[in-house]
C-alpha cells in the first residue's frame, strides 16, 4: 500500500521514537544565533519533497529543543504527554476535525461532552456547571472572566454584550500579590484594564488575608467586584483558605473565580484534597491538562457554576434555549469558532489513568518533589526555602563567602545546573531573596531521577563553591 502521506508519516514515527528513546542534554544547546542560522531560511521557490521537509526539520531543530517532556525538567509548571494522550493528539490532527459545532464534528463535540463531565467528577465540581475545553489556563480565565463580566454588570442593569463597557459601571478586581501574569492579562483583553486590579496581601504561607479581603472590599461595597483566589501558586503551590474568604467575597456579592493552574488536580487525590475544602462554592474555576494531567499543549479547562452567565458572554444567538436531546455546540462556550479537536486528548489521558492514576500521578509527583527539595536543600551550601505542600518547592544557594551575594551565588548554579545538562530548574524572587524553583509534574520522574538529579546538583555545587565567584556567571533563569 502506498498513498501520499504513507512516507512522510512514517518518517515521523521514527523520528518521534527516536525523541523519545534518546537522552539528550534536558536543556537546549544551540544558541539564538545558532537556531536563527538553522531555521530562518530563505523560503523556497519550489515545493520541497513533504518527507525531506520533515527530515530538514528535525535537523534545523537540533540543539533547540529543551527535553521539556522528559522525567528531569522541573523549570516553571510543565507536565509532559501520557502515551495514549500524545497518540490521541496525532491522531487529532490525522482526523482534522473542526470542534466549533456537533454539525461539524459530531464525535469530537460528544468527545468534549464525556471529557466535561469527568473532569467535574475528578476535580470534585458541582455536576451543573459549564465548561469549555480551551488552549490553556490564560484562556480559561477569560472565559470564566467574560462569565464574571457578563454577571457583575447585569447584576447593575448593564448589558455587556450588547452595549459594551463605554460607560458601563466599573468593576474592580480583587486578588493577592501572588497572582499568576495570566489574570492580568485576561483583564487586560476583557477590556476593564490593569488598574482595576487591586492586589491584597498574604499571610505567611502565601494565602490572601481575610481580613485585608474584607476591607477592600467594605471600601466600596456596591461596586462590581470580581475576587480571584488561588489554588495551587506558582512558588509555593499555596492555596487561598476558599472557607473564609469565599463568604466574605459572597457577603458583598462579588463573583468569585479560582486560578488552579495546576493546583485544582489536589481534588483528584483523596490525601490532598482537603486544600481545595470550600472551593466548590466559587462561581469559575480554571486549570490546565498540559500541565499536571500530561496532555500535550494547548490544552486548558474552564468551568463556570452559572451555565447561563457562560453560555451568553459568548454566544452570539439571542437566546439561551437547550433542549436535553441537542448536542453541545462548543462555539457557544468557548472564545474560538474554528478550533482543534482538542478533547480527544484529554479522554485518552483521562482514560489511559482512570480515578486511581489521576490520584497516583498527584501523589506521586507530590513526593517526588519534596523528596528533591529536602534533598538538595539538605546537601552543604544550600538552604530549604519552601518544603512543598504539592508539587512545588524553593531551595536557594549560599554564598561561601559572602552571604550578600547568595542571589548571585543562587542564580550562578541555576546556570550551571542547566549547563551541565542533567535537570533543569528555573529560578524566582520570593521575599525579596532568589531561590530555585522545584516543579514537578511529570508522569515519567522516577524515584531513581530524584536521586540522580539531587547527586548531579550536589556535584554541581561542591565544584562552584571551591571557585570563586565571577560576576561574569551572573546568568539569571526566570
Ligand atoms: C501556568 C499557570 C497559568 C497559565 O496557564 P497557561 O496554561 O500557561 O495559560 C495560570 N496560573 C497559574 C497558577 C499557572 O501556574
Amino acid at each position: 500500500m502506498s498513498h501520499p502521506f504513507e512516507e512522510t508519516l512514517n518518517s515521523a514515527l521514527r523520528h518521534a521514537k527516536q525523541h523519545l528513546s534518546a537522552s539528550h542534554p534536558v536543556a537546549a544547546t544551540a544558541t539564538l544565533s545558532e537556531l536563527r542560522a538553522q531555521i530562518c531560511l530563505p523560503l523556497n521557490e519550489e515545493s520541497l519533497d513533504p518527507t525531506q521537509v520533515i527530515d530538514d526539520l528535525v535537523r534545523s531543530v537540533d540543539g533547540g529543543l529543551h527535553d521539556s517532556a522528559g522525567p528531569r525538567f522541573f523549570g516553571w509548571v510543565i507536565g509532559g504527554s501520557l502515551p495514549a494522550a500524545l497518540a490521541a493528539d496525532w491522531l487529532t490532527s490525522v482526523w482534522d476535525q473542526n470542534a466549533a459545532l456537533y454539525a461539524c464534528a459530531p464525535a469530537a463535540a460528544i468527545v468534549e461532552e464525556a471529557c466535561g463531565a469527568w473532569l467535574k467528577q475528578l476535580l470534585r465540581l458541582p455536576s451543573s456547571v459549564s465548561f469549555a475545553l480551551v488552549t490553556g489556563c490564560q484562556m480559561a480565565h477569560v472565559t470564566c472572566l467574560l462569565a464574571a463580566r457578563h454577571t457583575v454588570l447585569a447584576r447593575r442593569h448593564w448589558n455587556v454584550e450588547r452595549d459594551g463597557l463605554n460607560g458601563a459601571p466599573a468593576i474592580r478586581i480583587l486578588t493577592s500579590s501572588e497572582m499568576h501574569g495570566t489574570i492580568v492579562r485576561a483583564v487586560q483583553m476583557l477590556g476593564l484594564g490593569a488598574n482595576s486590579i487591586i492586589t491584597l496581601p498574604v499571610d505567611d504561607h502565601g494565602r490572601l488575608r481575610a481580613d485585608a479581603l474584607e476591607a477592600a472590599l467594605a471600601t466600596s461595597p456596591d461596586q462590581a467586584t470580581i475576587v480571584v483566589l488561588q489554588a495551587g501558586d506558582l512558588n509555593l503551590g499555596a492555596f487561598d483558605d476558599f472557607n473564609s474568604l469565599i463568604p466574605i467575597a459572597k457577603r458583598y456579592n462579588a463573583w468569585v473565580h479560582i486560578d488552579g493552574a495546576f493546583g485544582l488536580w489536589a481534588n483528584a487525590s483523596p490525601k490532598l484534597r482537603h486544600l481545595l475544602s470550600g472551593a466548590e462554592d466559587a462561581d469559575s474555576w480554571s486549570t490546565d491538562g498540559h500541565k499536571w494531567l500530561n496532555v500535550p499543549y494547548d490544552c486548558g479547562y474552564a468551568f463556570v457554576a452559572d451555565q447561563e452567565a457562560h453560555r451568553a458572554s459568548l454566544t452570539h444567538a439571542a437566546s439561551y434555549i437547550t433542549y436535553d436531546d441537542a448536542a453541545r455546540d462548543q462555539v457557544n462556550w468557548n472564545p474560538e469558532w474554528s478550533r482543534r479537536s482538542r478533547g480527544f486528548a484529554t479522554y485518552a489521558a483521562l482514560r489511559q489513568l482512570g480515578i486511581n492514576g489521576v490520584a497516583d500521578l498527584i501523589d506521586r509527583t507530590c513526593d517526588h518533589a519534596r523528596a528533591l527539595v529536602l534533598g538538595i536543600g539538605s546537601l552543604p551550601g544550600a538552604e530549604v526555602l519552601w518544603v512543598p505542600q504539592i508539587n512545588q518547592g524553593l531551595v536557594r544557594f549560599l554564598d561561601p563567602e559572602d552571604p550578600a551575594r547568595n542571589d548571585v551565588f543562587t542564580d550562578r548554579i541555576l546556570a550551571e545546573i542547566l549547563a551541565a545538562g542533567y535537570a533543569f530548574f528555573t529560578g524566582t524572587t520570593w521575599k525579596g531573596q532568589r531561590a530555585m524553583r522545584v516543579s514537578v509534574c511529570n508522569w515519567q520522574t522516577s524515584p531513581a531521577d530524584v536521586d540522580r538529579v539531587t547527586a548531579s546538583v550536589a556535584r554541581t555545587l561542591q565544584a562552584a563553591r571551591q571557585i570563586p565567584q565571577t560576576d561574569a556567571i551572573e546568568t539569571r533563569v526566570d
